[in-house]
This record gives C-alpha cells, sequence and structure tokens, in this order.
C-alpha cells in the first residue's frame, strides 16, 4: 500500500527538544519565523540555523536555539507580528509539506 509518505519525511525533519526553562516539549522552527516575531532590536541576534519553540502557553521563553543559549522570552517577541502563524498553535502536524489526501 502506497501512502503519501507524510509521516516519515516529518519524522526525519521534526526533531524534539526540551524548554530550558520549562522542561516542557518545544518544536523545531525555521530561523526566518524567529526573526520575523522578535523585537526589531533583537533581529540581528537570530542567525541562520535551527531554533525551537515552546510549546507551554504558560512558559515565558518562545523560542530557544539548538544549544539553548540563545533565548527568546515572550516580553522579545512582537505580539503585533503575525504570530500565531509561526508558533504555539499554528504549526500543522505535517509541517504543511504533504499533498492534501494525505489529510496531515
Ligand atoms: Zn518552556
Amino acid at each position: 500500500m502506497a501512502g503519501c509518505g507524510c509521516k516519515n519525511k516529518n519524522n526525519i525533519k521534526e526533531i524534539m527538544k526540551r524548554c530550558p526553562l520549562c522542561h516542557d516539549k518545544a518544536h523545531s522552527i525555521s530561523y526566518p519565523a524567529v526573526k520575523m516575531v522578535v523585537k526589531e532590536e533583537l533581529k540581528e541576534l537570530v542567525v541562520a540555523g535551527v531554533y525551537y519553540a515552546c510549546d507551554c502557553k504558560d512558559c515565558e521563553v518562545v523560542f530557544f536555539d539548538e544549544d539553548g543559549e540563545q533565548i527568546f522570552l515572550v516580553i522579545d517577541v512582537d505580539f503585533g507580528a503575525d504570530f500565531k502563524e509561526v508558533t504555539k498553535e499554528g504549526i500543522k502536524s505535517c509541517g504543511g509539506t504533504c499533498s492534501p489526501v494525505c489529510g496531515g
């Protein structure tokens, strides 16, 4: 039986990390998305690489980098930006990469 392959692709792409503050799970997010929502003066700190977004709504951490050295808190993020598109609830399980027939 031939599936759409969505799940397999997703497993390779998706790397789970733990938030350095609340230790809840966080999902990977591309740096342009981070750059898009952090405050103006922090944009230059965002470097090309993988960032993670904390899934916990009560946590002050929004994004952190691979090593957990760079952490963006709620106060570092401009909530006027298109925030919901990039974090917390806006991520589709398939990452939007699979075909419509897959159903996510
Ligand atoms: Zn957290």
